[in-house]
């Protein structure tokens, strides 16, 4: 589990990072904006402590940058400021949880395990699933309510990028990038035919489908709880 710490104040920042590397977490620490906005939009990372005042780009600036490249990573807020007003901006703004300073470390510890829990990405697991599908990535072998699945290396490589961002919207130039490593131009129907393959394959035959399109984003895959 790969953590981001921007802090700006040497104490907490060394602080934060000494506690959660103990904790068993490989920590990047940035202590100026400019450094965390670079790492938060170029790496990726599980859970991201952001303090909201840095002396260049604030918190509140990272976190926007973040969300409108549509980077769900989940995002705990520091802030000294303990006012309603922050704290209702922050969320407003997307972060997914707010802590005041000072902060007992054990606090911080349990949240962002609170938020790893809750992101429910599993990106260092081998066996993937959502519902009843299932993707042993290691054996190459995908099954769905116990029924083996057979997919092309394009099927397989776009259905393993959707499990490990279960729940998130992934938007058709970041699928392309990732599975294509090309970006395709957007009224290209390259990522739509590939998806309506991989629907035929997992999804035509269950009453659930978890193959989800956003309209005008692109796609996500979720059990939807409407059409169980
Ligand atoms: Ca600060």
């Amino acid at each position: 589990m790969h953590l981001l710490v921007v802090e700006d104040e040497t104490k907490t920042g060394n602080y934060l990072k000494q506690g959660l590397s103990e904790a068993g977490f490989q920590v990047s620490l940035a202590d100026n904006g400019l450094d965390g906005h670079h790492l938060a939009m170029t790496e990726l990372f599980d859970v991201i402590i952001l303090d909201v005042m840095l002396p260049d780009i604030s918190g509140w600036r990272i976190l926007q940058s973040l969300r409108e490249a549509h980077n769900y990573t989940p995002v705990l807020f520091l802030s000294a400021r303990d006012s309603v007003d922050d704290r209702v901006k922050g969320l407003e703004l997307g972060a997914d949880d707010y802590l005041i300073k000072p902060f007992a470390f054990s606090e911080v510890l349990a949240r962002v395990r609170t938020l790893i829990r809750r992101g429910g990405t599993q990106r260092i697991e081998d066996i993937l699933k959502i519902a009843d599908l299932e993707m042993d990535v290691p054996k190459r072998k995908v099954q769905r309510a116990g029924k083996r699945i057979l997919l092309s290396n394009k099927e397989f490589s776009l259905l393993e990028l959707l499990l490990r961002h279960e729940s998130e919207v992934l938007p058709r130039s970041l699928i392309s990038s990732q599975i294509w490593d090309m970006n395709f131009d957007s009224d290209t129907n390259v990522i739509d035919v590939a998806i309506r393959r991989l629907r035929g394959k997992v999804d035509d035959d269950f009453s659930v489908k978890l193959i989800h399109t956003v309209r005008g984003m692109g796609y996500r895959l979720e059990v939807d709880i409407d059409e169980n």
